[in-house]
């Protein structure tokens, strides 16, 4: 039986194609800048999101982190979406690595009224912490995937400009939201001062993230990469999986896409189990149980029995992330497997 590992797009394995495009990476020392598959990376990147600069970092959450601190001084405050991954999964790295305090804003599936963000925005009274930045998420990880609209990076640009503030996008899967909307990653990247972004979730490299910026931003970034130990050798052999990544594996997220639609379709129908297809706009899947199947933690581990993984996102809700290493046949795959665990669930109960 195939293991279907729907936990996250992090899980992928390179496949055989970029294992060659690693083996074959001309590489250098990237501490000495002399890695020549990072700055062929870094310019590539420059050139796709229309930034000035580009940084090479292990991980999105560095990517994050570097692109606050770059742009903060201690006792800033910056606002962030109350269900972002910034928030929630970042382990209060704002507080400890930059004394920066979040004012976590709750929002529609990732977005604010224009009201509401000027609320939250603070007036310069010497009592209180000083508003530097305003972070976004697209597409919006807790919120199932969604996709921010135009718009709406339009307007908070707008409002940032009025109060000198900067604009970061948590841009993990940036591509996921260019992919569904046909539009290009440099229009999201116009409306932002920085931005990090990921290699290793949907693009199915296996490390590897990039934050952008302005020359000066990107400078500052540079150097805490290197206070925070993340200055890096013979890297190219990363970068290359990612340069092999952009060149073969973003045009393919539409099938992700396509196989969350086709599963959220499926599972509906089952007992106990809604979904509202409309807020399926990527290749995340966000499951509600009924309380007969809750906890979501029992359900999951009953599925894991059967040889589906999920994460539990909350007591009654569980998220399914479609990747390069989840085929179109194992969509029904796993519905029925988890039509099984909801067959057998009474039984099981009863016997407890
Ligand atoms: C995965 C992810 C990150 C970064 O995670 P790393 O594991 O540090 O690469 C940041 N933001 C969002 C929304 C993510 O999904």
């Amino acid at each position: 039986m195939k293991l279907l590992d729907l936990r996250s797009d992090t899980v992928t394995k390179p496949t055989a194609a970029m294992r060659n495009a690693i083996a074959a990476a001309a590489v250098g020392d990237d501490v000495y800048g002399e890695d020549p598959t990072v700055q062929q990376l870094e310019q590539r990147m420059c050139e796709l999101f229309e930034k000035e600069a580009a940084l090479f970092v292990p991980t999105g959450v560095m990517g994050n982190q570097l692109c606050l601190k770059a742009q903060t001084q201690p006792g800033d405050e910056v606002i962030v979406d109350s269900e972002s991954h910034i928030f929630h999964y970042e382990t209060a790295a704002p507080a400890v690595l930059s004394g920066l305090q979040l004012y976590p804003l709750p929002s529609q599936r990732g977005v604010w009224s224009e009201e509401m963000l000027r609320r939250a925005i603070r007036s310069s009274a010497y009592y209180l912490p000083p508003t530097r930045g305003i972070c976004l998420e697209q597409t919006h990880n807790r919120y199932g995937g969604a996709v921010l609209p135009l718009e709406f990076f339009e307007m908070v640009r707008a409002v940032a400009d009025e109060h000198h503030l900067f604009v970061h996008c948590d841009g993990a899967r940036i591509w996921n939201a260019s992919v569904a909307t046909g539009i290009p990653v440099s229009h999201y990247a116009r409306y932002c001062d920085s931005l990090s972004v990921c290699f290793s979730k949907g693009l199915g490299a296996p490390i590897g993230s990039m934050l952008l910026g302005s020359k000066a931003m990107v400078q500052r970034a540079h150097k805490w990469r290197k206070v925070w130990g993340g200055g890096m050798r013979q890297v190219g052999i990363l970068a290359a999986a990612a340069l092999y990544a952009l060149e073969h594996h973003i045009e393919r997220l539409k099938q992700d896409h396509h196989n969350a639609k086709r599963f959220a379709e499926q599972i509906r129908q089952l007992p106990g189990i809604s979904v509202d297809p409309d807020h399926v706009e990527t290749n995340i899947v966000v499951f509600h149980l009924a309380p007969f199947l809750q906890p979501a933690a029992t359900f999951v581990a009953r599925c894991r029995e059967m040889g589906v993984l999920f994460n539990a996102l909350r007591e009654d809700a569980i998220r399914a992330v479609f990747h390069l290493d989840v085929a179109a046949s194992d969509v029904e795959d796993a519905v029925d497997r988890i039509k099984q665990v909801i067959e057998q669930w009474n039984d099981r109960k009863e016997s407890q």
